[in-house]
């Protein structure tokens, strides 16, 4: 398969500046980490493996044979003028705000079947099991989430009427928010505050991955917290003493190494520790 010579420059430059990013984000939670220690630093490293060899499996399937059928649907659509950004003619920055803004409500939308559809949760709760969330988790999904998710692009560009360098450049705005956002560091509140104006900071997004449920079902917006805004799933968590990550059920060594994440969608939740069972009785979010 060979792709257009400019959308394989773009997508080379996505991958070294995220990879770049990726580095940057470990060094600082490194050097800060906001909530959890590791016990051991083979414990980090065994984690971290997981977690990035799962992303690089989905950079494989993504890289080798979804992006060239996102430039063919892309070209197709604007070849035949379809599309809602081919019907509806805008200047070249509305456009790009558009297809922007489009694409991220798509994403929004996506994540919350994920949580809400049964057979997709089994999937995206390999995601939220991990309870040493850290910029490594940005890449921890279920290759067929990714499948899934991947082949419904394709329809999504074509009705959207999305060119490649928009697709592209979603994907890097989406990649470089949602490793921050994962990554164990903590900013300074005023600054906190102020990007969450926008896009999703890694405050929010540790509310969305807590334990207790009326969390869990908050901060589903990726890219701009706009949606969580507009649809009223928004929340903020000033205070994160308490806040607990992870996954009641799923915090098993054996389900949590490689080939136990990969099982996991199709795995019962195991019984609860007693320390689950105690936070399930008392009422309101879980402390200590
Ligand atoms: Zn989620
Ligand atoms: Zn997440």
């Amino acid at each position: 398969m060979s792709l257009p010579e400019d959308t394989t420059s773009l997508v080379r430059y996505r991958a070294a500046a995220s990879t770049l990013w990726l580095l940057l984000l470990l060094v600082w939670e490194s050097l800060a980490p906001a909530i959890h220690a590791f016990r051991s630093r083979g414990d980090r490293g065994r984690h971290a493996l997981r977690n990035l060899l799962l992303g690089g499996i989905n950079a494989a399937l993504t890289g080798l044979v979804f992006v060239a059928l996102w430039s063919w649907t892309s070209a197709w659509a604007a070849g035949n003028g379809i599309g809602l950004l081919h019907v509806v003619s805008l200047p070249p920055p509305l456009r790009w705000c558009a297809a922007i803004l489009l694409f991220d409500l798509w994403t929004y939308l996506w994540h919350r079947a994920g949580h809400r559809l049964p057979h997709l949760w089994g999937f995206h709760r390999v995601h939220h099991s991990d309870a040493s969330m850290d910029v490594t988790t940005a890449n921890r999904f279920h290759a067929v989430e990714i499948l899934i998710s991947s082949v419904l692009r394709i329809p999504l560009i074509a009705l959207l009427g999305l060119h490649m360098p928009e697709v592209v450049l979603y994907e890097t705005l989406l990649q470089f928010v949602v490793q921050f956002q994962h990554a164990n560091i903590r900013l300074p509140a005023p600054m906190e505050a102020l990007l969450r104006l926008v896009v999703v900071t890694p405050g929010l997004h540790r509310v969305h991955h807590s334990r207790w449920q009326p969390e869990t079902d908050s901060n589903f917006s990726s890219l701009l917290t706009v949606w969580d805004r507009l649809f009223g799933t928004f929340r903020v968590r000033e205070d994160e003493t308490g806040l607990r990550l992870g996954l009641d059920g799923f915090d098993d060594e054996r389900q949590q190494r490689f080939a136990g994440l990969w099982r996991m969608p199709f795995l019962r939740p195991g019984p609860p520790t007693s320390d689950e069972a105690a936070r399930s009785r008392a009422p309101g979010p879980p402390s200590g």
